[in-house]
């Protein structure tokens, strides 16, 4: 494959834009660095580079591509909010029509509010959580991405106090001393963390499935307890289904799993590829945000039509019968043909799948929770990414991201897929 024009690009993108990427998880940084793919063309469950190499694609633009790129439906409703006007700064009745659609797929939301952004919506959860309580301090789980608002970038600080330690430069030491960290999976730490800080807790944030260390499944009964245990501490539990709402089911992880929380944040697929957020939740909660109450939170372009027009056209596209089947069966293919290329080629992994979402770490080890992840092989991970890549497969350049599955993938770009998989390992 030559990626000369991907090359010139970036060095010119090197001059213009920091680092050369609009996100950092986009460099490729993580895998020994290099010049990043840039992708011109994306069509189903194909994407296109400056180079004319063609992928398939599995980073699903890290979650939101779940139909797969340019689909015609969607792409419909884009072109329809374009020549109608894409921004009124007024109510419209797509947004009406499509927080009752979010409603009707999670019942745990009576009100939601749409944003911009995953980071937007887990920001004013935790706003609104501290408004309705009257407490400060939030908990969250080691490990786990809620976007990159100050609150949340905030990692497991050491020694017994579980306070957390500013995980990025900007984040004030004052921030971070109101949340509490504690290891995903481990009830017992958990416990012991409210024991010491229920009553000043405003919150516990959690994703429901963990989708940011790779896909983690709760333990069989953990949720439940951690969910009992934070309301016998007077908090709210949230759930940042910014990646899990509508990946593995029409509705959230928490129709899946059964256990409800009090607020939710959504993102990524509810877009259809658009800027989007959205929160929402318990009414009596919910009405602490303005004009009802005095939790303030606004947006310019929250709600637009266009975004709400191409999220609406998406939703339309996940409710056709089959769909989540299909991604499960296909999950399915890719995960026994990967385990068997390893077994194949005696390389150590471990794979996590639900449905059509599974992360493949390079480790015997079953993956539970962050530091098992964090500690996977990633000079080996950086190895296989780089020959992947090669053989036309696109994957994030990470080495506990998911996989993900569009319904444009076929049974055939599973089997070309397993080939790649295949030959990269035998040069591993
Ligand atoms: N929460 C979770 C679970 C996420 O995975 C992400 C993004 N990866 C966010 C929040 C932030 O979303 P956004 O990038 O849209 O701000």
């Amino acid at each position: 494959m030559n990626f000369a024009q991907s090359e010139t690009i970036q060095k010119e993108a090197m001059e213009h834009i920091v680092g050369g990427v609009n996100s950092p998880s986009r460099s490729y940084k993580a895998v020994g660095g290099g010049a990043p793919v840039v992708m011109e063309k994306g069509n189903g469950a194909y994407l296109y580079d400056v180079d004319g190499n063609r992928y398939i694609d599995f980073l699903g633009a890290y979650g939101p591509i779940i139909t797969g790129h340019a689909h015609p439906h969607i792409t419909d409703a884009i072109k329809k909010a374009a020549e109608t006007g894409v921004l009124y700064g007024t109510p419209t009745p797509h947004e009406v029509k499509f927080a009752k659609m979010i409603k009707e797929a999670i019942p745990s939301l009576d009100k939601v509010r749409f944003v911009n952004s995953g980071t937007e919506a887990v920001m004013t959860t935790i706003r609104v959580a501290r408004a309705y309580t009257g407490r400060d301090k939030i908990l969250k789980f080691a490990g786990c991405y809620h976007g990159h608002s100050d609150l949340v970038l905030v990692a497991a600080g050491s020694g017994p106090s579980q306070l957390g330690m500013p995980d990025s430069a900007g984040v004030p030491q004052s921030i971070a001393k109101e949340v509490i960290t504690v290891p995903y999976n481990d009830i017992e730490a958990f416990r012991e963390a409210i024991e010491k800080w229920g009553p000043e807790l405003a919150a516990v944030l959690t994703e429901p499935i963990v989708g940011n260390f790779g896909i983690v499944e709760p333990l069989p009964g953990y949720l439940e307890e951690v969910k009992k245990l934070t309301h016998q501490a007077g908090a709210l539990l949230i759930f940042d289904e910014v990646i899990t709402a509508f990946r593995f089911m029409y509705g959230g992880a928490q129709n899946l799993l059964g256990v409800t929380p009090d607020l939710t944040a959504l993102g990524k697929i509810i877009g259809g590829g658009l800027p989007i957020g959205a929160y929402g939740g318990k009414k009596e909660i919910m009405e602490k945000v303005a004009p009802l109450g005095p939790a303030y939170q606004a947006g310019t372009m929250a709600g637009n039509p266009a975004s709400m027009l191409s999220g609406i056209a998406c939703l339309e596209v996940l409710q056709q019968e089959g769909v989540y089947e299909q991604l499960d069966q296909l999950g399915a293919l890719l995960e026994a043909g990967i385990l068997d290329a390893a077994a194949k080629y005696n390389i150590p992994i471990s794979i996590n799948r639900l449905k059509g979402a599974l992360t493949v770490y390079f480790t015997k080890e079953k993956v539970i929770n962050y530091n098992q992840a964090e500690s996977t092989d990633g000079e080996l991970f950086a190895r296989f990414f780089k020959q992947i890549l090669h053989h036309g497969i696109n994957l994030a350049p990470s080495k506990y991201e998911a996989w993900f599955l569009t319904t444009a993938h076929t049974k055939e770009d599973i089997e070309e897929t397993i080939k790649a998989v295949e030959l990269s390992f035998e040069h591993l």
